[in-house]
């Protein structure tokens, strides 16, 4: 194991909360805290995985500061394989950021972004692909994106991986013996191994792509715009998914207006809605910008919920954001069918094309449940569970798989065309090396500087 210093760091959320921790990571953790604690016992004297009642008191000059509840967990069975202490203490923003600054003054050092979750990679506890896993549990917005995250963390994609690796390795280990004993011209065996194993690697390469697209959308949720003419109905289709959905409102700051997402989870397929102010801006200014705002909208959107007023006829506008989103993933929905139909049905299906149509009423809350399972059924394929499958959805690894498929499929060209078999075999151990850096088996320091700076504070 690695030696490090002790770090520290509130590993609760910001805010307001009943408790927060404050967790200490490294061979002085213990040390540190008994120069704060004052219990029954000392921490030192305490078992590994014991949670200890006492209080939290300043050094120098013996004051209380807090009441608080600490665990102790011993190396190796810790999170990052070294000792770990958690201070459970009150959660007010003062009171946490007091603990924190006491055990600062005492000799430990405020952690980097995910440096927990660095040690733990760096001491062999998780690979990288389960350290992006509890990057994305951290983000995760819906159950489904937070199943995917727990599977990798569980290191199913890691598995996966490693099993394509050692077919690799054993195609390359066959053809060293090759090498070794060239009068045992086996030339013509070994490249039908190699073929064979290098098809079956690139076959279920090909299988983890296909649900890089599935995986992507987990993660990022769906880019959605509501698009359709003033008054159709467009602002009351977002405020029913947002309240009957339990929108996350994400805002991002750094832009020059902040740019406000919401994330609403249909059927647990989480939708991203775009330009939610323009649905949001009082009616004259979305009449004037019409239509060419909605162009600009589908420039980004991986759906389309195109809004008619069923009430009225179809007018050229509204062919007109037909024609705009052609090809692309879209939801038709017709809505005020409370209202006399005056709109042309059949037109509005032939318009759609293959693309489904829904009837609602918003108004009376009417429709919406269709218009989910229609969402869903675009996304999910029935039967398909998160569960049984492995996602790809991180988009280092999918460029990784992408590049072990090309060197595979390089080496069984070259296979094919007969060029000797030890070159064949440099384009697959390329590919064995690609696979290993999904799992950080050869990842460069930088890669995993960067990827654990990404992570929240206390992770
Ligand atoms: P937007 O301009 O496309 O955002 O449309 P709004 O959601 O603001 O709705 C415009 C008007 O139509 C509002 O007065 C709504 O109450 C009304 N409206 C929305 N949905 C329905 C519906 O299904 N039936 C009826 N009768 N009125 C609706
Ligand atoms: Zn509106």
């Amino acid at each position: 194991m690695m030696e490090f210093d002790t770090i520290a760091a509130i590993s609760t959320p910001a805010g307001e909360g009943a408790i927060a921790i404050v967790r200490l990571s490294g061979s002085d953790a213990v040390t540190i805290g008994d120069q704060v604690f004052q219990g029954k016992t000392t921490l030192a004297q305490a078992d590994t995985h014991t949670i200890n009642y006492g209080h939290l008191i300043e050094p120098e000059t013996s004051d209380v500061v807090e009441e608080v509840m600490v665990s102790v967990l011993r190396a190796p069975k810790t999170f990052t394989k070294e000792d770990i202490i958690e201070i459970n203490c009150h959660g007010g923003v003062v009171s946490v950021n007091k603990v924190l600054d006491l055990v600062l003054s005492s000799g430990a050092r405020l952690a980097d972004p995910g440096e927990f979750t660095k040690r733990a990679f760096l001491n062999g506890r998780i690979d990288l692909s389960q350290a992006e896993g509890v990057m994305d549990l951290i983000r995760a917005k819906t159950d489904r994106a937070m199943n995917v995250a727990v599977s990798q963390v569980q290191g199913r994609l890691a598995e996966q991986v490693r099993g394509l690796r050692q077919e690799l390795l054993e195609t390359v280990a066959n053809v060293e013996v090759n090498i070794d004993y060239p009068e045992y011209d086996a030339d013509t065996v070994t490249l039908e191994l190699l073929k064979e194993k290098g098809g079956a690697v690139k076959d279920e390469i090909d299988q983890l792509l296909r649900t890089a697209k599935q995986g992507k959308i987990l993660r990022e949720g769906i880019a959605t715009a509501i698009i359709g003419r003033p008054n159709v109905g467009k602002s009351s289709l977002m405020n029913s998914f947002v309240h009957e959905n339990k929108a996350i409102v994400t805002e991002i700051p750094g832009t020059t207006r902040d740019v406000l997402e919401e994330y609403v989870n249909v059927r647990g397929v989480p939708l991203r809605l775009i330009d939610t102010a323009g649905i949001r801006e009082t009616e004259d200014v979305v009449e004037k910008i019409g239509v060419e705002r909605s162009r600009q909208v589908l420039q980004d959107a991986d759906l389309v919920m195109l809004v008619l007023n069923a009430a009225e006829p179809l007018g050229d506008e509204d062919r007109a954001l037909f024609e705009a989103m052609k090809g692309m993933n879209a939801v038709i929905v017709l809505n005020k069918t409370d209202l006399s139909q005056q709109i042309d049905e059949n037109e509005v299906r032939e318009l759609a094309g293959s693309r489904p149509v829904i009837a609602t009423s918003l108004l009376q809350s009417e429709g919406v449940e269709e218009l989910e399972d229609a969402i869903a059924h675009l996304f999910f394929d029935e039967g398909v569970e998160t569960g049984d499958l492995t996602y790809v959805s991180n988009a280092r690894h999918i460029a990784q798989l992408r590049q072990a498929r090309q060197s595979i499929e390089d080496a069984l060209e070259a296979a094919d065309a007969d060029i000797p078999v030890d070159m064949v075999q440099i384009d697959i151990t390329r590919a064995w090396e690609h696979l290993g850096e999904i799992v950080g088996e050869n990842a460069p320091d930088h890669l995993i500087d960067q990827l654990f700076s990404q992570f929240c504070l206390g992770k």
